[in-house]
């Protein structure tokens, strides 16, 4: 698609250093009456946004710099492979096809020119009358970004990838090393920040460890690896209630993850974590713990939180800009005094919600409704057959809210294909251990011992 694209010189053709060029709606013999809105991010919040626009009197255009909608929540499924990339992720072109009013281009956004309402790819410009930024999140190292290169975080396909090539490629070198100290630094994974996805993973990685890979290895006991998942402060999974989280730190400690509260990490360097100024030697670290919202906040020139996430006001849209949108993980919204949360379903109600306001605009009426937030509830799991759920006063363990978390983790994935292929290769694992994406693909694990 991207080569129909006219290369047209803007009016206001300079941006900076850089000539821009506009992208034209991708049928530019026929004339635009329409309003253009632009989504940026083809997430849980644009996806939603884009579904929500289907039927309305509106050009889209969909941008998002990868082909493909990512399923975070499996993401962990993938990095410890029990899941391959394409079960999770499904192409946004795909999605979007029937809805004729849609376009989709795959690139990079760069910034947005508020004043001539014009979205940068580049050196392309797309220009829009609403626009709605749905760009999601991105690891934050807490101002040590120099760690990033030894503790991967867990945000992208290629991430899980490479941490799934990490995990394994450890156990490939510590059944060739012969040094007991270096081979159990090979053996001993720790993950970093005690939220959902640090549990998730610590709990898969465990099983990986202590029933996957057991009677493979001649020179090692792939049992006696040590996966330690640590939290800065005196709890893990803050956003549950304490009882619940009580209930999943022991299923943790069954499944024989050692859990270390009250241990905010120092240091990240190749021979493991520095924790209250000791070195704690491991050659896979993960890193589970902060977030900071898309740069969105910058392009906008708007008011954003310490996260970085854009002050949003009742309606979703920027302070000062009726017709922009920023939702989701970029935006911060609050509610009842408190900013909403970095989930899923924040994001989609939101796309739902801006996707109703353009449509009431458009069709020239007053959208006074301010945007409300509907809780259905937090959910993760541990390991098989444990799971924890938290939906208001509802709170329950066990293996009933592990099948709970099965079912609504299906429901959601988007595509027929994906959800059938998820269902089976649960089933086959759940009952036999045996993970089918043991794939070793990234090239850098080659690390030195
Ligand atoms: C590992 C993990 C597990 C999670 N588990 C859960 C869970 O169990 N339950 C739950 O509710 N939430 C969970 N979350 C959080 C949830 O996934 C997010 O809250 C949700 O994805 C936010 O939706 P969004 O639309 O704001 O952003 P996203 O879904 O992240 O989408 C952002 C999109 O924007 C695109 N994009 C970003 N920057 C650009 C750019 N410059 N140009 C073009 N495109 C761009 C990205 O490619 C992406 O497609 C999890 C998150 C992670 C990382």
């Amino acid at each position: 698609m991207m080569k129909d694209i006219p290369d047209k010189e803007t009016n206001a053709a300079d941006v900076g250093q850089v000539t821009l060029k506009s992208v034209e709606p991708a049928h530019p013999a026929v004339p635009t009456v329409q309003p253009r809105v632009v989504i940026v991010g083809a997430g849980f919040g644009g996806l939603r946004a884009a579904t929500g626009l289907r039927d309305v009197p509106v050009d889209v255009t969909v941008i998002d710099r990868n082909n493909h909608h990512l399923f975070q929540p499996l993401l962990y499924q993938v990095a410890t492979a029990s899941l391959s990339p394409a079960d999770i992720c499904a192409p946004i072109r795909h999605v979007l096809k029937k809805q004729k009013n849609t376009e989709v281009l795959m690139d990079e956004v760069t910034g947005v020119d508020v004043q001539e309402q014009r979205v940068f790819m580049g050196d392309q410009a797309v220009p829009y009358d609403y626009l709605i930024l749905a760009t999601g999140a991105r690891d934050s190292y807490f101002g040590h970004n120099d760690w990033a290169k030894f503790a991967p975080g867990l945000k992208s396909i290629r991430q899980a990838t490479e941490i799934r090539s990490r995990i394994l490629w450890a156990f490939e070198q510590a059944e060739k090393e012969t040094d007991e100290e270096k081979r159990q630094a090979l053996l001993t994974f720790v993950l970093v920040g005690a939220g959902p996805t640090g549990v998730e993973m610590a709990g898969s990685i465990a099983g990986l460890a202590h029933k996957t890979l057991t009677n493979e290895f001649h020179h090692i006991n792939p049992a006696d690896a040590r996966i330690i998942l640590v939290e800065a402060v005196p709890r893990i999974l803050l956003a549950f209630p304490e009882r619940l989280a009580n209930k999943a730190k022991n299923a943790l400690n069954q499944l024989g993850v050692e859990v270390r509260t009250n241990s905010p990490v120092e240091d990240v360097n190749d021979e493991g974590v520095v924790i209250g100024g000791k070195l704690l030697p491991a050659k896979t670290v993960i890193w589970t713990a902060g977030v900071a919202a898309s740069p969105a906040g910058t392009w906008l020139g708007a008011e954003t939180d310490r996260g970085g996430r854009v002050k949003v006001s009742s309606d979703v849209s920027v302070p000062g800009h009726p017709t922009i949108f920023v939702l989701g993980d970029t935006a911060q919204f609050m509610q009842d005094g408190k900013p909403l949360p970095g989930v899923a379903q924040v994001a989609m109600q939101q796309g739902s919600y801006v996707a109703r306001v353009i449509a009431d605009r458009v069709a020239g009426k007053e959208h006074n409704a301010a945007f409300r937030y509907f809780d259905k509830g937090n959910m993760a799991t541990i390991g098989r057959f444990h799971g924890i759920v938290s939906i208001g006063k509802l709170q329950f363990a066990g293996i009933l809210a592990w099948f709970a978390w099965l079912v609504l983790h299906l429901m959601f994935l988007i595509g027929f294909r994906n959800r059938l292929v998820v269902m089976f290769l649960w089933v086959w694992y759940y009952t036999t251990f045996q993970r089918g994406a043991r794939l070793i693909t990234s090239e850098d694990t080659s690390r030195s011992v």
